[in-house]
């Protein structure tokens, strides 16, 4: 396995702390502006490849009218695990329905050169145990993972019944049958008992409205909709960076030949331009790279797993044991730090940074041990982490005004971490040219041209990185009506903010799961891990319900309460007013009621999943009603039964569960 190569042992340097704290604010104060969150908009029919799909052709098909047991829209690494779980629980007829044209998500849609997750594959990518896949790298590339979704959908059975170019229009529930019906665009109009709702947090792209932006006359595409028919290469191209370390980067995969005699701009250097730039650097005739805020880039440290080692770790349950075990390496304490370091499988970027925090907190005294105290620990220490991020720019960097202006000033977490080897050395090319717009962004565009600060720079091409809609309600980003009991419109029950119990249980809306970040576990960096323990908690309380003989399940109105006070009364917001702003802090904008409502479980994600699995794992559903005997009374189907089997077999495995099982006498 790979090492992280950093060198994290330096011992740190003496950092004026005021000073750093005063560019901070300044570097945020000269990016505010009034227009925060509506200074997006979504991609307009100018961007090539938004009619449709440009990876599959959409085939002709038969509307669907028949009824399944589980419908779960969203295709993604959500709706596979909901399908893994639900599946594994005995649930025989599984519908996913998706808008893409097979599994993956946004691993479906971001197939730009480059693209790698940021996490190590090991703990990202769900199933490994239960697929018996072993991931070839450290950090997999965009295609391997996307043939895991599919290797994931084949592995259940998912496929058989799967409705993909398929996008829902609405999900109305029939009161009198106690069921969902499901209507879509191309014709169906089919039946659930239970639905899940997966939409993701990335996506709708959004880009920047730029003054002038749709007379620009040259190309222009969003990196989650990439045209390889005008850059050349394919999803291949994905390995031209990335693969190596920063002594021997590797260049694999197809050229975007059709792009060395182009003048390209790419908008954006978050996570995503992070990973686009090296491989239109190798590419491009000329590279412009607009930049607004620099991203932080650490050491990546990529490499091949070794099968052998990998043998010595894959003793059954080994995906289970590292998931826990990154969760507790990956977070920072909530109290003191025990006295010893745990033991850290993953070892990489985002373990050392709680690493860093554990070896700080070790220093306060336990009395000593106040919010206040803690604060200026982690202060210290996230000054001196960017100090060490800042310095890597001048050593990689050769020209030194352009590693200047690629610095960041602020704390690592006001925006997302990044890792890349290549990134930061792509500047050192003759046709890359940073064009750092001081934190102002693209003025505006002209026929043929970037405009900053009154330069024009003419282009060919414009490529937007620059992310996707997060702030806007989830039932907005849904894209379709869901109504609930008594006709009410999920739109109205979450007009003040989103209401649910855990995250994922809506009073008015039965049978219905809601997989997202807010309102439960946290926006950590696996967010995979989320979508399998909702899922298993999914899967218990559908198993819960038809093993109870009943038809309906719906949290009652006082635990959504009791749980939404809770999260109001829990942290503030972690990524402070301090911040610059990008969609981490709502843009720099206050926080009303409906962000504060989307705030993560106050005790962290550790204790939330550990919370929430001892909920689904007593039989109990604490908070949830069940009510009308299903046709048939009691006679509970055959996958409820070996649902049932299931959770007492876990139970069984932890005498704490034993007492109450669903149906135990
Ligand atoms: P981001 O929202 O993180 O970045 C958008 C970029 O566009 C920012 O650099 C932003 O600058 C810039 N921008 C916006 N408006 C303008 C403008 N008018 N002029 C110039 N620049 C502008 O989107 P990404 O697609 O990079 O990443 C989104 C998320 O996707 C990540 O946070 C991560 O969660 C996920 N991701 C995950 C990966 C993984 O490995 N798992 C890989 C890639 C993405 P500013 O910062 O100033 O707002």
């Amino acid at each position: 396995m790979p090492t992280d190569s950093s060198d994290q042992t330096a011992p740190p340097a003496e950092l004026d702390t005021e000073a750093l704290q005063r560019r901070y604010r300044a570097e945020r104060d000269k990016r505010l502006r009034p227009d925060g969150m509506s200074q997006y908009m979504r991609l307009t029919a100018r961007f090539a490849g938004l009619d449709g799909d440009p990876y599959l052709p959409v085939r002709d098909r038969e509307p669907v009218t028949d009824h399944v047991t589980f419908a779960f829209i969203g295709g993604g690494f959500a709706g596979l695990t909901a399908g893994a779980r639900a599946r594994e629980a005995g649930v025989e007829d599984i519908r996913i329905v998706e808008q893409g044209g097979d599994f993956g998500g946004v691993w479906y849609w971001n197939r730009y050169p480059g693209v790698m997750c940021d996490s190590t594959s090991l703990v990202y990518m769900p199933l490994l145990d239960e697929t018996g896949y072993i991931p070839t790298e450290k950090y997999a590339h965009g295609p391997e993972i996307l043939e895991h979704a599919r290797r994931i959908g084949r592995h259940y059975d998912l496929y058989d019944k799967a409705l993909f170019h398929t996008r829902v229009t609405a999900l109305d529930w029939d009161e009198n049958a106690s069921l969902w019906t499901v209507t879509t665009d191309r014709g169906d109009r089919f039946t659930a008992n239970f639905v899940g709702i997966g939409p993701g947090p990335l996506n709708i792209p959004k880009v920047p409205r730029i003054p002038g932006i749709d007379t620009f006359a040259g190309h222009m595409f969003h990196t989650s909709r990439w045209d390889f028919a005008y850059t050349g290469g394919d999803d291949s191209s994905a390995y031209r960076s990335g693969s190596g370390t920063e002594d021997s980067p590797v260049t694999a995969g197809a050229p975007l030949d059709k792009l060395n005699d182009k003048r390209v701009a790419v908008i954006g250097t978050g996570a995503t331009g992070v990973q686009i730039v090296p491989s239109l650097a190798k590419d491009a005739g000329e590279l412009f790279v607009f930049q607004r805020t620099p991203s932080g880039v650490d050491v990546r440290a990529n490499g091949p797993i070794d099968p052998e080692e990998f043998a010595r770790i894959a003793t059954p349950g080994w995906q289970k044991r590292w998931l826990d075990n990154f969760l507790e390496a990956v977070i920072p304490p909530f109290g003191p730090p025990g006295p010893d370091e745990p033991e850290d499988y993953v070892n990489d970027g985002w373990t050392e940074i709680a690493k860093r925090a554990r070896a700080n907190l070790r220093q306060v005294p336990p009395e000593e041990f106040t919010p206040e105290r803690v604060g200026a620990v982690m202060t210290e220490a996230d000054f001196h982490k960017m100090d060490q991020i800042r310095a890597r720019v001048d050593a990689v960097v050769d020209d030194p005004e352009t590693a200047e202006q690629l610095k960041p000033w602020y704390r690592q977490f006001c925006k997302r971490p990044c890792f890349h080897d290549e990134y930061l050395q792509s500047f050192n090319r003759p046709n890359v040219h940073l064009v750092d717009t001081d934190g102002k962004g693209v003025e505006r565009f002209t026929e043929h041209a970037v405009v900053v600060d009154g330069t024009k720079y003419e282009v060919d091409c414009v490529i937007f990185a620059s992310g996707f809609e997060y702030g806007s309600p989830l039932h907005e980003r849904m894209g379709y009506p869901v109504t609930g009991r008594g006709g009410q419109k999920l739109a109205e029950a979450w007009a003040d903010g989103m209401r649910s119990l855990h995250g994922m249980f809506v009073h008015g809306f039965p049978n219905m799961f809601v997989v997202q970040n807010p309102q439960g576990a946290y926006f950590g960096p696996n967010m995979t891990q989320g979508w399998d323990e909702a899922a298993k908690s999914m899967a218990a309380v559908v198993g819960g319900t038809l093993s109870r003989g009943q038809a309906e399940v719906e949290v009652t109105e006082e635990a959504q309460n009791a749980w939404c006070d809770m999260l109001l009364q829990g942290h503030p917001h972690v990524y402070d007013v301090e911040c610059t702003p990008g969609y981490y802090n709502n843009e720099g904008e206050p926080l009303g009621l409906a962000q504060r409502l989307e705030g993560p479980y106050p005790l962290g994600p550790v204790a939330f999943f550990r919370m929430a699995e001892e909920w689904w794992k007593s039989g109990e559903f604490e908070g949830l009603a069940f009510r009308r005997a299903r046709q048939g009374g009691d006679d509970v189907d055959s996958g409820s039964r070996q649902l049932l089997r299931e959770i007492r077999e876990v139970a069984e495995m932890d005498p704490l569960h034993t007492q109450a099982l669903p149906g135990s006498p």
